[in-house]
């Protein structure tokens, strides 16, 4: 059965804070990808893990992050990429120093789709970074995948789902399992012998 094979590029930085040598390894690898995985019975492989470190001055505009991630991408097809290309780069901050999280995912591209995280150790107001880190990541392969947004309780797919992991873990409903199976489906996977 087909593999879905993931090129991970992650940027450190000073808009990172937490993230030392380690990186996001200190987020287990498998913890992002892992409910997809099990949700759908495809296997994920990770083809390449990509990290450089982020020396621009300000992330502070969602046009800089949005332009960041493009030179992203520009550079990661330059390097091999293979299959879904998920970025995670440092947070958006604010002028008063206040990091947001946030994901851009294009929806259903399982075989060549491209993703945008932004992830961090802590958050600004002292707690936890890495679980909301951790769902946006699985939020944006959801959607990469073929999850859409699913505001009708609280799970992985929630389009506020980065706020509610705050406070609770959260779960991929059924209807999201079968949007997915469904994308997945008309890309190839399932098939057996390939
Ligand atoms: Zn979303």
């Amino acid at each position: 059965m087909k593999e879905l094979l993931i090129t991970v590029f992650y940027l450190s930085g000073a808009f990172a804070p937490g993230f030392d040598a380690q990186g996001i390894s200190k987020i287990q690898p498998c913890a992002w990808y892992e409910p997809i995985q099990k949700a759908t019975g495809v296997k994920v492989r990770i083809h390449k893990f990509i990290k450089r470190k982020h020396f621009a001055p300000e992330l502070q505009r969602l046009e800089d992050w949005t332009k960041l991630s493009y030179r992203t991408f520009a550079w990661m097809s330059r390097q091999k990429a293979k299959g879904i290309r998920m970025a995670f780069l440092p947070p958006l901050v604010d002028p008063l120093g206040n990091r947001y999280m946030a994901g851009l995912a294009q929806l259903c591209k399982p075989l060549n789709g491209l993703a945008v995280v932004n992830a961090q150790e802590v958050r600004s107001n002292g707690s936890d970074g890495i679980y909301p880190s951790t769902v946006i990541a699985t939020h944006e392969l959801g959607h990469l995948v073929g999850a859409e947004h699913l505001d009708t309780e609280f799970n992985v797919m929630h389009s506020q789902a980065a706020f509610y992991s705050s406070t609770q873990k959260l779960g991929i409903a059924q209807k999201s399992i079968n949007q997915m199976k469904r994308c997945l489906t008309a890309n190839g996977f399932y098939k057996r012998g390939k």
